[in-house]
């Protein structure tokens, strides 16, 4: 069994997966190394700010530098230089969110054009398998068709069928020594798709399951809403994954209703925009308010940037493009995100998890917000 529930509250769960490379505590945020690298941070830092597992992209890697070149050199673990637990996704979301380069979809797999050269691919069941066991990660993830939010109700439905037909191959195809497999479930926000994708796939016995095609473009909601009902669904003995979020309620929601485990590129990209998150919001570092100020992005905070930075230096460094900034930022951001997680996981050991989403949430609302995310 490579996952153990150690506590419940409510919906949430506490819990311990086991993996090739070493455990995850759950529920877990997973930074997203999309090319092999959180962007502009080393793996010893990604330890420090208490990052468990990696996820990599399986669509880039194929393509840059070759899933092929980094089977020869030992696999992503020896590759990157993080000996932990590593996801790659299926590279599905990438081929069918990119839908101008998407070229034909049967039963078969798809036909799309790679965004680096323009060259026709084709991704079936058997070549992400493939690729993924040549990356050698530790959870690799099913090829699946996540349509964006809103299309014709006859697309989805196609979706979720072949959604079914290809994880069924990919479940027999062969996987890297000791690789766990996930399941997607799709169907958007629509009660009777959702419920008939979660059965299906659910049936075909996978290592854990993912909530895919929600995230999409369609209401928090919408969306909140459909997470709630629809994680409860997913086989309480294995972990559960809701792809693509990663801000501060949304992760608090996901928890709550029942996620294990989730991913986003939003600690990161936040630093590229010159923004830090905080416990009361987004800080813009850009903003004037800050030239002078010598706290640190967030009090108390006890990433390496709040260690000896202050907000001036780092709104300095921001605004002069130095490199400096951008990491200071994404240690930050990832520190809050994984604490805001930790934080949560220790509130469902001791029961608390309302008291704690309803304190969290509200210190958001009632912050100094500027520029607040909403997905
Ligand atoms: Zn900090």
């Amino acid at each position: 069994m490579s996952f153990e529930v150690t506590a419940t509250d409510g919906a949430a769960r506490a819990g311990i997966i086991r993996t090739v490379h070493g455990e995850v505590r759950t529920p877990a945020f997973m930074p997203v190394g999309t090319k092999g690298t959180v962007k502009s941070l080393d793996p010893d830092e990604l330890r420090t700010v208490g990052s468990q597992i990696v996820l990599g992209n399986t669509y880039h890697l194929h393509f840059r530098p070759g899933d092929d070149v980094i089977a020869e050199l030992g696999g992503l673990h020896e590759f990157s230089g993080w000996d932990g637990p590593i996801l790659t996704d299926s590279g599905g979301f990438q081929v069918f969110s990119l839908r101008d380069t998407l070229l034909e979809v049967d039963d078969d797999g798809v036909t799309f054009r790679s965004v680096y050269d323009g060259a026709p691919a084709r991704f079936t069941p058997e070549t992400v398998a493939a690729i993924q066991r040549n990356l050698g990660s530790d959870i690799a993830m099913c090829l699946d068709i996540c349509p964006p939010a809103g299309v014709e109700r006859a697309e989805l439905e196609q979706a979720v069928r072949r959604t079914t037909l290809w994880a069924r191959r990919q479940r027999d195809a062969e996987r890297a020594p000791g690789q766990l497999l996930f399941g997607i479930a799709q169907g958007a926000a629509d009660d009777e798709l959702r419920r008939r994708s979660i059965e299906e796939i659910a049936a075909l016995g996978f290592d854990g399951h993912a909530l895919g095609g929600l995230a999409v473009g369609e209401s928090r909601d919408e969306m909140f809403e459909a997470t709630a009902w629809a994680a409860p669904l997913l086989p309480a003995e294995r972990p559960r994954y809701f792809m693509g979020i990663g801000d501060a309620e949304g992760i608090l929601r996901v928890i709550e209703a029942g996620i294990d485990m989730f991913d986003c590129v939003l600690p990161t990209r936040t630093a590229r925009t010159g923004s830090a998150l905080t416990a009361t919001g987004r800080l813009n570092l850009r903003n004037a308010r800050f030239a002078r100020d010598p706290r640190p992005l967030e009090e108390g905070c006890t990433c390496p940037a709040c260690a000896r930075f202050s907000r001036a230096y780092v709104r300095h460094l921001i605004n002069q493009e130095e490199l400096l900034g951008l990491r200071l930022l994404s240690l930050h951001n990832l520190t809050f995100l994984l604490e805001l997680t930790a934080g949560a996981r220790a509130a469902i050991e001791r029961g608390a998890l309302a008291a704690y989403t309803a304190e969290r949430l509200a210190r958001l609302a009632d912050g100094p917000l500027e520029d607040p995310w909403h997905s």
